[in-house]
């Protein structure tokens, strides 16, 4: 079972084509010709031309071979050459926060205080009716400690209450109107899996909370409205849809998001497939069976929507030294990090959830939650036994090297975020000093994991980092920072070719959220998700692919972004 399905998500072809190969020529309503596409279909991985009919593809070939499929009211685009490829999918996203976010104080490119003061101000200005001045995307690096404090944001923000999520969302940032407003003061205990962090002379909260800490101030902001939620999914999959993106893993999804989700999909504004991962809640593992499979029951049936998975967050992240790890941080002699679930709930948490047929998706970070996770899984599957269950662990930071080879043997995905392979300040700073040289050489192990023949897929986790798949191919390759691509590579052992990238970003992908019969490659009978790039992958440098751009992006043969470079009748 599980080696059959392997081998169809490895050759991309469902089984429909065969039959769809000997059906009768019939018109076509769009036609790509001219090009250099990169089918992911083993039967012909390169071609010309494609054909698509009534939203599925028809033909996919030599030039020639296209011309009986071209009627007076075929429209036809003429490549020139470009390259044309399956549709990306991105296995690990935030979109609906992400659109959310958007339309907020954005913190992301600020790399200084000062520049990070400047944003605010100016965003402050802006707004003199906002009750709550909040943001998103302030990184770690930029203060000392990863540690802002509640002094710097009182000077930019002195009256009204300011919160900001730090750009990985374990973290936040709040001035003291905020504080005070929630409450909060030194007399307030740390929340479980969350820390308040304190001034070490006085005890006072210093400005900075982590993980579920957060929650303290976020509370106490006013929800978004329903249309506010329907506006940032269509913002946000515009984004996605103008860098290619044709199907797009929400890793995080409540109730709300799942409405939001749905009403776009039933009035067919959905312009990429949307897999929602649930958010499950702690609480006892028989009541949130109940809660997630009553979700599922609501939502499932959509067109372009699929709700069928779980997200569990095995752990927290290696900055703020919340991911489980086996030793200690060496700058935290004896603090090992912590898992969100003490074991045995966990186990028992995949394996219910694992029994009622859903697929688990877990964030998994610091080697000792990855190894947790492994060991879950396994127990999932020596409790339920045998059945196609593709379970998925993402961001995949640091292993225990003999973990790397059970991915494959447990038919667990290995979804990594590629664009996080690089030496910049968050590993410089904040990651190498507390695993010393030894571990260190195990963070993001793609090569290994790929060698080890295991199936890996990328995401983006937007917004913590680049929505552009093209961005983390690019890393995943040099395993060097876009802007200074030429150099010593980040642990050269790790690095990956552009053809199991791409793969990781289609057929692969497809595979992860159980689309690989209908998405995922060119194949005739498969549904017409495809883009075309301005520039031919396999023939420019690699310190340039992210400078490629997307020109045309199909769901279904129809446009979901045109770039005013292309001409389409
Ligand atoms: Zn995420």
């Amino acid at each position: 079972m599980r080696r059959s399905l392997f081998f169809l998500a490895l050759t991309g072809a469902g089984l429909g084509c065969h039959l769809e190969r000997r059906a009768p020529v019939l018109p076509a309503d769009l036609v790509l010709r001219g090009g250099a596409i990169y089918t992911m279909w083993p039967e012909r991985p390169w071609a010309e031309a494609i054909a698509i009919r009534e939203g599925h593809i028809s033909y996919v070939g030599d030039d020639a071979g296209v011309l009986p499929y071209i009627t007076a009211s075929t429209r036809v685009v003429d490549l020139a050459g470009r390259m044309a490829l399956p549709g990306f999918q991105d296995t690990h996203a935030h979109p609906l926060s992400g659109g959310l976010e958007l339309g907020e104080c954005n913190l992301y490119d600020a790399k200084t205080p000062a520049e990070v003061e400047g944003i605010i101000r100016a965003y402050a200005a802006a707004n003199p009716d906002a009750a709550w001045i909040r943001g998103n995307g302030w990184q770690l690096p930029v203060f000392p400690g990863a540690n802002p404090s509640r002094e710097l944001l009182d000077r930019i923000v002195p009256t009204r209450p300011a919160f900001f999520y730090a750009a990985d969302g374990h973290s936040g940032w709040a001035n003291s109107a905020a504080f005070a407003l929630a409450g909060i003061t030194r007399e307030t205990k740390d929340p479980p899996n969350g820390r308040i962090e304190r001034d070490a002379r006085t005890g006072e909260p210093s400005g900075t909370l982590r993980e579920s800490a957060v929650a303290l101030i976020t509370q106490h902001l006013a929800p978004y409205t329903s249309e506010e939620r329907l506006g940032a999914v269509r913002r946000a999959l515009k984004e996605a849809n103008r860098l290619g993106i044709t199907s797009i893993t929400d890793a995080d999804a409540g109730p709300e998001y799942l409405t939001a989700y749905h009403a776009l999909d039933a009035r067919g504004e959905l312009t990429a497939r949307v897999t929602a991962a649930l958010h499950s809640e702690v609480g006892p593992v028989e009541a949130e069976a109940v809660r997630l499979r009553g979700l599922r029951e609501q939502y499932r049936r959509g067109s372009r929507l699929t709700v069928n998975t779980v997200k569990l967050y095995a752990d927290g992240v290696l900055e703020a030294r919340t991911a489980a790890v086996l030793a200690p941080y060496l700058d935290k002699p004896g603090d090992r990090g912590s898992l969100n679930y003490a074991p045995e709930d966990f186990t028992a948490r995949i394996a219910a959830f694992d029994r009622d047929g859903f697929q688990i998706h877990v964030h998994g970070i610091g080697d000792r939650a990855i190894r947790e996770t492994l060991d879950a899984l396994q127990h999932a599957r020596e409790v339920n036994g045998e059945k196609d269950r593709r379970p998925v662990i993402a961001h995949l930071e640091l292993f225990e090297p003999s973990d790397i080879a059970r991915f494959r043997e447990l038919g667990v995905i290995a979804s990594f975020q590629p664009y996080w392979a690089q030496a910049d300040e968050y590993i410089t700073q904040l990651t190498e000093p507390a695993l010393g040289p030894a571990r260190s050489r195990w963070l993001y192990p793609i090569g290994s994991m790929l060698r080890s023949g295991a199936i890996v897929v990328g995401g983006s986790d937007w917004t913590v980092s680049s929505l552009n798949p093209l961005d983390a191919i690019q890393v995943a390759i040099t395993r060097r920072p876009l802007e200074t691509p030429l150099g010593p590579a980040w642990i050269p052992e790790e690095r990956v070719d552009l053809a199991p990238m791409l793969a990781a970003y289609t057929i692969n992908a497809a595979y992860a959220t159980h689309m690989e019969r209908e998405t995922g490659s060119l194949a005739p009978g498969k549904l017409g998700d495809l883009i075309v790039i301005d520039r031919n992958l396999f023939t420019l440098p690699v310190t340039e692919i992210h400078t490629a751009r997307v020109v045309l992006t199909l769901l279904e043969g129809n446009p979901v972004w045109t770039d005013s470079t292309l001409m389409v009748p």
